[in-house]
């Protein structure tokens, strides 16, 4: 299972990785994810997403393939993996493309989760994620038992710094601008699948797992 989850930030793309992850025991890839580690581990790559995580907009093309081709050539991917948040461009998807052909891999899923865009503010200024295990929960929409403790392993909840009206603007214009074409690419290879992310976090688990069992 080589699974791409597609949609806007705020979608519930990390928040449905958790679960389909546990389910199906492949590795989360998240492009997202690996620029905050290298964030806070201060690495060259680090330092160079930071310039651009921080105003909203996308890390160069040329240092994002560079994560990803390291990431899926570890032997954990070798059963399968899971893409979050990675290709958010059409050179994005097509180094992609050639990527998984030196692997002899294929895409087996593509699953946009789609969420009108008036509700994606509300989701990511209400976000907040574990420090220790990375869990997401949401204030509102999925709050923890006890204020800014994580349910699963006790850790301290944190908001992310481009978690911020403004930040969120423009993320949502990049995505338009530059991501969203990408559903066209894969509705043309005939992977795509949408499933509507405005339901509850449970109901879109169960369809997500249904239509990966087919
Ligand atoms: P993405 O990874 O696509 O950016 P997340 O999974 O981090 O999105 O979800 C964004 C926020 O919305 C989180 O705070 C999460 O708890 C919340 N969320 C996720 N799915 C739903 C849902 N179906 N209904 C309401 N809130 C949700
Ligand atoms: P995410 O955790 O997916 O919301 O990503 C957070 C930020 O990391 C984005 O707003 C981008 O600045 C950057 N980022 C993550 N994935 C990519 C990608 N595939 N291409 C370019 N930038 C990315």
């Amino acid at each position: 299972m080589n699974i791409l989850f597609m949609g806007p930030p705020g979608a519930g793309k990390g928040t449905q990785a958790e679960a389909i992850v546990n389910e199906f025991g492949i590795p989360h890839v998240s492009t997202g994810d690996a620029f905050r580690l290298a964030i806070k581990q201060g690495t060259p790559v680090g330092l160079k997403a930071k310039e651009y995580i921080d105003q909203g907009l996308l890390v160069p093309d040329d240092v994002t393939v560079g994560i990803v081709r390291e990431r899926l050539q570890q032997s954990d991917c070798e059963k399968g993996f899971l893409l979050d948040g990675f290709p958010r461009t059409l050179s994005q998807a097509e180094a992609l493309e050639q990527l998984l052909g030196e692997l002899n891999r294929k895409l087996t899923n593509v699953i946009n989760l789609k969420v009108d865009r008036n509700k994606l503010l509300a989701r990511l200024t209400g976000r907040r994620i574990c420090k220790s295990c990375g869990s997401t929960y949401h204030v509102i929409f999925n709050p923890p038992k006890q204020e800014g403790v994580c349910d699963k392993c006790g850790g301290e909840l944190y908001q992310r710094s481009d978690d911020n009206e403004e930040s969120v603007g423009t993320r949502l214009d990049e995505y338009i601008n530059k991501t969203a074409p990408l559903l066209q690419f894969y509705n043309e290879k005939g992977l795509l699948r949408e499933i509507d992310g405005e339901q509850e976090i449970d109901t879109v688990t169960k369809e997500i797992v249904s239509l990966l069992r087919g």
